[in-house]
């Protein structure tokens, strides 16, 4: 794929058809606005070097039946790694999206760093061992880490409450270990450039994206670019506030949006709601609260769960409020396991936009939930597509 390196125009074809294929040639003309006699030739050139395919004949509206085009996705493979503070993924990710494989393993903060690089050099060995991938066909390795990244001059990054390391050259660290090309990101973020790439947000140009789970963090797509700010800090939304007599934030602010919303809210707020007592047997008679209880609790029409859930939509609801009358996107994707609240939460949730949103046709916008099962691997993965193909979206 470094070939790609050489044309741009190749590079945007290649670009285009990974995100909206399966195309026909005549598509192609008309979105990336080239010539039909080049886009026959670089059609032509990416199907001898095998990273695109025909893939089946359309329906004719008069001429000639349109072929279709696609991206070969055995042509090359990623490597997708989220370093998350709980846990650790590695997946090995096809040039179509698709996860080959993931290993993971729960971290609980607390391996050294060295268990750390050791655990991603031999499960990365034995990923391509058991998918018979040379890796030379890797393109490269792409990391998501918890926000905010903190880059320095020198590539040193200091993350916050991060395995007890305050700094550390983590890219050029994984490049000497892997020895391939490496790309980090922000976890919310890598993770709008999958829904950006191969989820909700292939259909829109302008989006945001919500990650609601321990906090909440969100990415924002602007004119079909990842916006990242110009500290690679934009997207904090937990830590905006809502209520400035609020609780205090673990950032030490008081009433940021995390204080309202978050995982360990739930389960909290469940607890100290006046009928738990009443619905204890809703909940295994336990004060050991997990969100696949409090899930179950739900359909067993807890009117504990349902006030919990619904409250929390109505405060995210107010934060994705002020960021639609702030950027005005076509359309909002939730994820995080919050989502997974589905209707409970995004009822009073579209209530809420309705009632805070100034312009008309904005109070109604799409709320998607992700559809993608495990976004911010796949995102990470997409941070070194969009290096390769020179793209940043
Ligand atoms: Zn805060």
């Amino acid at each position: 794929m470094e070939i790609l390196a050489n044309s741009e125009q190749w590079q945007k074809i290649v670009n285009l058809i990974i995100k909206k294929g399966p195309l026909s040639r005549s598509q192609i003309i008309k979105t990336l606005k080239i010539s039909q006699p080049s886009v026959t030739r670089l059609t032509e050139q990416l199907i001898n070097k095998g990273i695109i395919v025909e893939c089946g004949v359309g329906i004719s509206s008069g001429g000639r039946k349109p072929v279709f085009l696609n991206i070969n996705p055995d042509y090359s493979y990623l490597f997708g790694i989220e370093l998350g503070r709980a846990v650790i993924k590695i997946s090995l990710v096809n040039l179509m999206g698709e996860i080959l494989s993931t290993h993971q393993a729960i971290t609980n903060n607390a391996w050294s760093l060295n268990k750390i690089f050791e655990y991603i050099k031999v499960n990365t060995t034995m990923l391509l061992k058991k998918h018979k991938i040379n890796v030379k066909e890797v393109l490269g390795v792409g990391v998501g880490v918890p926000g905010p990244l903190n880059i320095k001059q020198d590539g040193t990054i200091h993350l916050t409450n991060f395995y007890n390391v305050k700094n550390i050259k983590l890219k050029e660290k994984l490049k000497t270990l892997l020895n391939l090309p490496v790309e980090l990101g922000i976890n919310a973020n890598v993770a709008t450039l999958a829904e950006s790439w191969y989820g909700k947000g292939k259909k829109h140009n302008n989006f945001i994206y919500i990650l609601a789970d321990d906090g909440v963090g969100s990415g924002m797509v602007i004119d079909g670019k990842l916006y990242s700010g110009s500290h690679k800090a934009s997207g904090v939304i937990g830590h905006t506030t809502i209520d400035k007599n609020g609780d205090k934030c673990i950032c030490g602010n008081i009433g940021c949006l995390e204080t309202m919303v978050s995982t360990t809210k739930i389960l909290k707020n469940i607890k100290k709601h006046p009928d738990f007592k009443n619905e204890l047997h809703l909940f295994h008679n336990s004060h050991n609260l997990t969100l696949d209880i409090v899930k179950e609790a739900l359909i067993k029409k807890s009117k504990v769960a349902k006030s919990v859930i619904n409250e929390m939509g109505s405060s995210l609801g107010i934060g994705i409020a002020n960021t639609i009358n702030l950027l005005d996107p076509e359309a909002i994707i939730l994820g995080g396991r919050i989502s997974e609240f589905s209707f409970d939460l995004t009822d009073p949730l579209k209530e809420m936009i309705k009632k805070k949103v100034l312009e008309e046709q904005s109070k109604n916008i799409p709320i998607y939930i992700t559809t993608l099962q495990d976004n911010v691997v796949l995102g990470a993965a997409t941070l070194i597509l969009n290096s390769v193909l020179n793209s940043n979206n």
